[in-house]
């Protein structure tokens, strides 16, 4: 039994930043927030959070869905059903309320028409990252979470990795990963399976294609697992037999530059740290130029949310923040590699969710 995550807690930490924005209240439309908030995991309904009540409106194919999944959850969450516009519905909330803030960064020029329209006689205040924000810091029950989610992948990539030898396509490893995350109880992959090989591996995004893996090939793989909701993050980089010399060199400086990235976490630490040290080992080698992608991001219900790990960061880590350190180098045309870990912001230092072997041969 996973420890219980405080969805009832939510709210009222929400709340609190509410005057910081300048509003009285919040119309959450970003549907993971609904989630954070309330626990229902619908795809369409509108969350109130308002000074002294939260009201989920959805429809009616939600009804028995959203009262169980709220009453699992433990939140205190009004429910309202229509089917019709929630005007109405909302016109009542406006009693003592002004200022409503909406999600800047979710909401589409056409649903800012039409929420101006349902909240009539309110000023509406854009407002930016502030159900992320409170969501950086994790609870005890959302991390056992990611703990389970990040086991789950530990395992799939167990299972799957000895197939290399056969020389399989790029896809038949992604898909092989994704039955495995599912069968060995996940709910889905946490993001599209990424499987790059020799020249592929150069493109950190690349989608699996139907090439076959070559030997001595550095292969990256960048797989998670999702358990009720929260995701696991994690990259290796593997190789069937030895690499030619300068792939090996590519993959031990990224290793290397990991290995000290993760070193570096720990509370208080400005994040902007974690990049750097990563950066700097990639830039001994001269391949500074070739690490084309922040360190790494957090991670939760969303696979990439606050806190970025890159440069800029002004922040430093708090203890349940979740965070990727993930360094690569890409040599456009040759190959590349990645190495990536979940880790947990503890009391001092860090724990490492993701506990995958980083061998580069695996036969
Ligand atoms: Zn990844
Ligand atoms: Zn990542």
């Amino acid at each position: 039994m996973k420890p219980a995550m405080d969805v009832a807690g939510r709210a009222e930490q929400v709340r609190s930043e509410l005057a910081n924005n300048q509003c009285d209240a919040l119309l959450v439309t970003n549907l993971v927030n609904v989630r954070y908030l309330s626990g229902f995991t619908g795809t369409a309904g509108l969350l109130w959070l308002g000074p002294d009540e939260v009201l989920l409106i959805t429809d009616r194919r939600y009804e028995s869905q959203v009262e169980a999944e709220i009453s699992d959850a433990g939140a205190n969450v009004r429910v309202e059903i229509t089917n019709d516009s929630p005007k109405a519905i909302l016109t009542k909330m406006l009693a003592k309320v002004t200022r409503v803030g909406l999600e800047a960064a979710s909401v589409s020029w056409a649903n800012q028409r039409r929420y101006a329209e349902w909240l009539d006689g309110s000023e509406l205040v854009p407002t930016d990252g502030l159900i992320e924000g409170c969501r950086q810091v994790k609870d005890e029950g959302e991390i056992a979470r990611m703990v389970a989610a990040a086991s789950i992948a530990d395992a799939a990539l167990a299972e799957v990795l000895p197939m290399l030898v056969e020389v399989p396509t790029e896809q038949q490893v992604a898909l092989a990963l994704d039955a495995a995350v599912r069968r060995l109880g996940a709910q889905d992959s946490a993001f599209t399976t990424i499987v790059a090989s020799g020249p592929n591996a150069a493109l950190p995004h690349l989608r699996p294609t139907r090439r076959k893996i070559g030997k001595g090939e550095l292969v990256i793989i960048d797989m998670g697992a999702v358990v009720e909701g929260y995701r696991s993050d994690m990259s290796r980089t593997v190789s069937v037999g030895e690499p030619k010399a300068e792939a090996l060199k590519v993959f031990e400086t990224v290793q290397e530059a990991q290995r000290l990235g993760v070193e570096k976490v720990a509370p208080g630490r400005p994040i902007a740290d974690v990049d750097k040290v990563c950066r700097d080992r990639i830039a001994e080698e001269g391949w500074a130029e070739a690490f084309v992608h922040s360190t790494g991001h957090g991670v939760g219900l969303d696979i990439h949310e606050q806190p970025w790990v890159r440069a800029k960061a002004t922040e430093q880590l708090r203890v349940g923040h979740v965070i990727t350190v993930e360094p690569g180098v890409y040599l456009p045309g040759s190959c590349g590699a990645r190495v990536e870990d979940t880790l947990v912001v503890a009391s001092e230092g860090s724990r490492t969710l993701t506990r995958s072997p980083k061998d580069l041969v695996v036969a």
